[in-house]
């Protein structure tokens, strides 16, 4: 067992029962709570999670009752009925020997339905849907349905539940004055604000006995104006210790905050200094969360004495044995979240069902399953990007010969990505295949390719033309001149643009360019970061919020442009792209829709909107005009009678990203 992490690895005793260590896998909505069979599948996902180790599991949340359904027919534990499927989780978590608890989550105003409803009669900014304000008498059945639940989930056999409190959902509604503006005992005084809080979490105890965990997740930075104080914060935390919470979470910002909590561009562990700061007011065990995702992190977060356990969720998207590796002293194997929440929260946001942007098979496990090869083949790969990394990592893991072939290294336009500020996690993509390519046995042939005519010389079984993308020069007058660069050489350091540019096309590589043209080039660390988003580290406002957000002057003017008349970055993702829209206005890029090319000369880019001509004086003009697919060596090879794949951005560079690319690998790979 390794002796590098400790803390991490230490088990936690909590007097009736033991934890095997200091791992929480947060609470993850999937899609399959939802959908019909979904548990069976859902059964297997958390099987996987439990038996690479991992300490205890929160599962997504659940509603209480009808009204707390988040969308309509949203998963709710409210009969004896539906004990019955919870049973398969909780059977398949502890024959792997692991723990879970069912998240109780009450939507309240957050409900995208007509029967939501709230302390308030305040609609949410993220919900078209007014909610009703609740009589007492509501308010006292809607305890009763938590309590009900919580001792369904008892007799479904889970080891407890957590009561999300947090994240601006219906307990949180009654905290803040912020959404509770009633004037009777469950408003008005902070101690009648909370009222709601503690009942649930009193009652539920003396419903389902002392040895029984009951995790509560505590909003400890709401970071809304009218959030709570810290006095506040201290002062619910002992409230809810009282009322027999067994371990305390953290919880970060409502969801209608507009201040990034877990994307990629937030520093790691950026908000484990507000569990650390709770600590030294109660004696139940705190767990931290939000942007940890390697092991070292999170035994640095426990060693610092910030928290007692580290919860990570997306991190067990990624890779279910992330617990059991770093035991192992195989780190180095583990599959990294970076953040990026393209294949998990995007998705489920888009109601679609979750999985994850490097590891296809997450919430998949019953049906892309890898196995070893009867038919072993000898497989020739040309080009380790994405794709063809991902492809040659799992065929050789199922035992097929592949050995692959790319000029310029392996990781493609990755190796442009971890440039962007906010993206380095891309970095531990790289390191993870690097690790895995050479542990599954593919031999890699760096700095070399191979012709058509090479290929078809070579006796292999197989050829997968994995040869990525170029990218797109748009016809326009001028587009030769001097002043015009390619998104390429700008962000891998070739060209260094003056201080005015233009950016032609405004897709994620344009939102990349320009990111990195505005941002410090020396990066933030974690209290700049904080403050420039305007959180407050001290907490002497309500929320945790500067009164005074830090402006700093960027360090180009930079115009965003595309024909489109559509708002601008509509197609970056539905959780980020309103973060890189936001970062980019503060940083006073322009951005230009629905704009007509007219030519580029010494004076810079000529261009039309609404019928005006307009040049703009720039001194560098760069291309983030799209790409298209290099399909060179795949029309070679048409006809040679091979078995010929081409994958990734070669088959189709349209809406190309890495999920993607890195499904369409893993899946034929999986099946070949
Ligand atoms: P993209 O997202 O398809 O954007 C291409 C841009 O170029 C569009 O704004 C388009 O807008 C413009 N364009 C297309 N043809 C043009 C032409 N002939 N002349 C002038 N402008 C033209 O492509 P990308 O930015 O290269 O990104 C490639 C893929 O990488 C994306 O699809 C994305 O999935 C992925 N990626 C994602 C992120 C992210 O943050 N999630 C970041 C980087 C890359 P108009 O046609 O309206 O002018
Ligand atoms: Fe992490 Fe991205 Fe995977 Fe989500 S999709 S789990 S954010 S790597």
């Amino acid at each position: 067992m390794s002796e590098r992490y400790p803390n991490l690895l230490k088990p936690l005793d909590l007097g009736f029962t033991r934890l095997e260590n200091r791992v929480l896998m947060g609470s993850m909505h999937t899609g399959l709570e939802d959908v019909r069979g979904g548990f069976r599948k859902l059964s297997e996902f958390y099987r996987e999670r439990a038996s690479g180790g991992v300490g205890l599991i929160v599962t997504g949340g659940i509603s209480p009752d009808m009204s707390g359904q988040l969308v309509p027919f949203s998963s709710q534990l409210s009969f004896p009925w539906q004990v019955y499927r919870h049973r398969k989780l909780t059977s398949a978590v502890h024959e792997a020997g692991s723990k879970i608890c069912l998240q109780l989550l009450h939507a309240g105003r957050y409900a995208i339905h007509p029967l939501a409803v709230a302390p308030s009669a305040i609609r949410a900014p993220i919900s078209p849907f007014r909610p009703r304000t609740m009589s007492t008498g509501k308010i006292r059945r809607t305890i009763d349905a938590y309590v009900r639940a919580a001792t369904l989930a008892r007799k479904a056999g889970y080891d407890g539940v957590e009561i999300m409190g947090s994240e601006g959902y219906l307990i949180n509604q009654f905290i803040c004055t912020h959404t509770n503006k009633r004037d009777d005992e469950w408003g008005g005084s902070f101690d009648n604000r909370i009222r709601f809080a503690i009942e649930i979490v009193e009652r539920t105890r003396q419903a389902v006995g002392d040895d029984w965990i009951i995790m509560y997740r505590l909003s400890m930075l709401d970071l809304l104006k009218d959030g709570s104080s810290w006095q506040e914060v201290v002062q619910l935390a002992r409230a809810i210790e009282q009322a027999g919470a067994t371990l305390i979470n953290t919880g970060i910002g409502w969801h209608e905050v507009r201040i990034p909590t877990i994307a990629a561009m937030v520093p790691r562990a950026a908000f484990t200094w507000v569990t650390a700061k709770l600590k030294q007011s109660v004696a139940v065990p705190l767990i931290t969360s939000n942007r940890i995702n390697t092991p070292e992190q999170a035994e640095q977060v426990l060693a610092d004495g910030d928290a007692d356990m580290v919860s990570m969720a997306r991190p067990f998207l990624a890779d279910p044995q992330f617990i059991e590796k770093a035991k192992n002293n195989q780190a180095t194997h583990i599959n990294t979240c970076i953040a990026c929440n393209q294949g998990c929260l995007d998705r489920v946001f888009r109601k679609q069902r979750a999985t994850c942007l490097v590891n296809p098979r997450a919430c998949y496990e019953t049906e892309l399953t890898i196995s070893r090869t009867k038919i072993p083949k000898k497989i020739i790969v040309i080009g380790l990007g994405p794709a063809g990394m991902a492809f040659a990592s799992v065929a050789a893991q199922r035992g097929h010969s592949v050995t692959a072939y790319d000029m310029a290294g392996i990781g493609g336009q990755l190796n442009l990505a971890l440039k962007i500020p906010g993206k380095q996690e891309f970095n531990e993509t790289l390191r993870y295949y690097r690790h895995t390519l050479k542990k599954n046995g593919v031999v890699l042939r760096l700095g070399q390719t191979l012709s058509a005519r090479e290929i078809r010389a070579n006796e292999c079984d197989a050829v997968i033309v994995a040869t990525g993308v170029k990218p797109r020069t748009p016809d326009i007058d001028g587009i030769h001149h001097p002043k015009v660069l390619s998104y390429i050489d700008v962000i891998s350091g070739k060209a260094e643009p003056g201080n005015r540019v233009a950016i032609i096309g405004a897709g994620g590589i344009g939102f990349d360019v320009a990111t990195l043209l505005v941002e410090d080039e020396q990066g933030l660390d974690r209290e700049q970061w904080l403050h420039r988003w305007g959180v407050d580290t001290s907490y002497v406002n309500r929320g945790g919020l500067l009164l005074q957000p830090e402006q700093t002057a960027a360090r180009r003017k930079v115009y965003l442009l595309q024909r489109k008349p559509t708002k601008i970055g509509a197609s970056l993702g539905k959780t980020t792209g309103w973060i890189h829209r936001t970062a980019l206005k503060s940083a006073g890029v322009e951005m230009l829709n629905g704009v007509r090319y007219q030519k580029i000369d010494d004076r810079g880019l000529h261009i039309m909107k609404n019928g005006d001509t307009r040049v703009l004086d720039v001194d560098h003009v760069v291309l983030c005009a799209g790409q298209n697919p290099n399909r060179k060596l795949a029309d070679e090879l048409a006809g040679s009678g091979m078995l010929v794949h081409v994958i990734g951005g070669a088959d189709k560079a349209v809406e190309l990203d890495a999920e993607r690319a890195i499904r369409q690998g893993v899946e034929l790979a999986a099946k070949l």
